[in-house]
């Protein structure tokens, strides 16, 4: 299904489309329907498979057409378990709700208490908060949550587990009886049952298989690198063995095609497969590497969805993607069958950004490994990432987007509390490579005889 299909507003579809997404999320197929509806619910859902915008995108159409004169008062409240959430649910409403002018803010403890009043004063229409800090709030007589229309409760299992189920049912009570509820947990205790019973009236019911975690037969490395120096990299890693056969992605066709012809040069067996080479000419190349004709496979994106290969012990991300859950589909197709795999990425300082994105979403820091000849130069300063289309220019990162109206960064700066800060120094210009070292002399992937 595509988002046009769900039902949402053109100003939101608008907004999806500048982040870049192309299809819903499962998560987003079944629950954004129903949001709409008014329906109460109940989404078994995890990080990583999109729930944020399966809630904001319907909520924000819904506030939207029912808003009435003067609106300034809180109409959805979202609770979280943590501060992180709370800014990064509330960063969603901003990206989504831009074309809206909504106004939203959030509430969370470990901070100042007088700036949130002042921010509570203005008048958000959407409030993100932590129960314990909106408790204090409450307490004081600085927020008034007496005209609630929707209530979401994002993470419920991780705010029970934090012991929040106290605070949540004092909140419950405060709010008022005709209001629409949503609950997303990524597990079901019999603590979230019942919560949910006495929460929800008539839900609809949404299960969704975990997403964007890869396998743990994945074994995943990064490789500093300087930009200009992938490729001699990617040929060293083949001519000295730690790679015998990989798929190599790129993120675009003339990338993928320059790529190829150079490494053909090097003396290495290629083939590129991508949108503009025929179907016989495809189908070659995956015969070819199939039968183990070709060492390297270099494909974009799109022309690797649907491929098929089994067994396949190695993953070269070229360049990193663009966007995080393509990184996780990227590296799916090894680690299948019960096969162990390996995930290579090439990593030049400009793209920093991109593994922190990659790292938020897998919650978990990719071990990093630089190979001995390969130091990245560390005086070469970060550079903005260009795509080369093929047809001449540059255009800033991301995708084609209609219309051609300025760019919302795909790439919003990592929340400042992941373990990865400081590992990937973007901000300052410093060089990666930084990172924690592992024996180099090892090699991965497949034993060899
Ligand atoms: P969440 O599960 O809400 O934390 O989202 C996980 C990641 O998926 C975030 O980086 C989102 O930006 C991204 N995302 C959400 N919806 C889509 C989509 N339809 N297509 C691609 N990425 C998405």
């Amino acid at each position: 299904m595509s988002f046009t299909q769900l039902g949402l507003t053109p100003d939101l579809l608008r907004a999806v489309a500048d982040s870049g997404y192309t299809e819903p999320t499962p998560v987003q197929n079944e629950a954004i329907p129903l949001v709409l509806a008014g329906r109460d619910l109940l989404a078994g859902a995890q990080t990583g498979t999109g729930k944020t915008a399966a809630f904001v995108l319907p909520m924000l159409q819904r506030l939207h057409a029912s808003r009435v004169g003067d609106w300034r008062h809180i109409r959805a409240l979202v609770l979280v378990p943590t501060r992180e959430l709370a800014m990064q649910v509330e960063e969603s409403v901003r990206t989504y709700g831009i074309h809206k002018r909504v106004r939203s803010t959030t509430i969370y403890g470990g901070v100042g208490f007088f700036p949130q009043v002042r921010a509570i004063r203005s008048g958000p229409e959407i409030v993100v908060a932590t129960p314990g800090r909106l408790l204090d709030h409450v307490g004081q007589g600085t927020i008034d949550l007496s005209r609630i229309e929707i209530l979401v409760l994002d993470e419920a299992d991780r705010m029970l587990d934090m012991g929040f189920i106290r605070d949540i049912r004092k909140i419950m009570a405060l709010l008022p009886a005709r209001r629409q509820n949503l609950l997303f947990s990524a597990t079901f205790s019999d603590e979230i049952r019942r919560l949910a019973d006495g929460l929800l009236d008539r839900p609809a019911f949404v299960q969704i298989a975990a997403r964007n975690k890869p396998s743990e037969l994945i074994e995943q490395v990064i490789h500093p690198v300087d930009r200009e120096r992938k490729r001699e990299l990617l040929s060293h890693l083949v001519m000295s063995r730690k790679i015998d056969q990989a798929l190599v992605f790129t993120r675009t066709k003339h990338g993928a095609n320059r790529l190829a012809e150079q490494l053909e040069r090097d003396g290495i067996a290629v083939a590129a497969i991508h949108g503009n080479k025929s179907q016989p000419q495809r189908i070659r190349a995956l015969a070819d590497f199939k039968a183990g004709r070709v060492t390297l496979l270099i494909a974009t994106e799109v022309a690797s969805r649907g491929l098929d290969i089994d067994a396949l012990p190695h993953v070269v991300n070229y360049e990193m993607p663009m966007v995080p859950s393509d990184y996780v589909h990227r590296i799916g197709r090894t680690g299948r069958a019960g096969i162990d795999g390996m995930a290579v990425s090439l990593v030049c300082v400009d793209e920093a950004p991109l593994v922190h994105q990659v790292e938020r979403l897998l919650g978990r820091l990719i071990p990093v490994e630089t190979i001995p000849g390969f130091e990245p130069n560390r005086d070469i300063r970060p550079e903005p990432i260009r795509l080369r289309t093929g047809q001449g220019g540059g255009r800033p990162m991301g995708r084609s987007r209609p219309g051609g109206a300025p760019r919302r960064h795909v790439n919003p700066a990592p929340a400042r509390s992941h373990a990865s800060v400081g590992r990937w120094p973007v901000a300052s210009g410093t060089s990666i490579g930084g990172g924690p070292r592992r024996d180099t002399r090892r090699s991965y992937g497949r034993a060899r005889p």
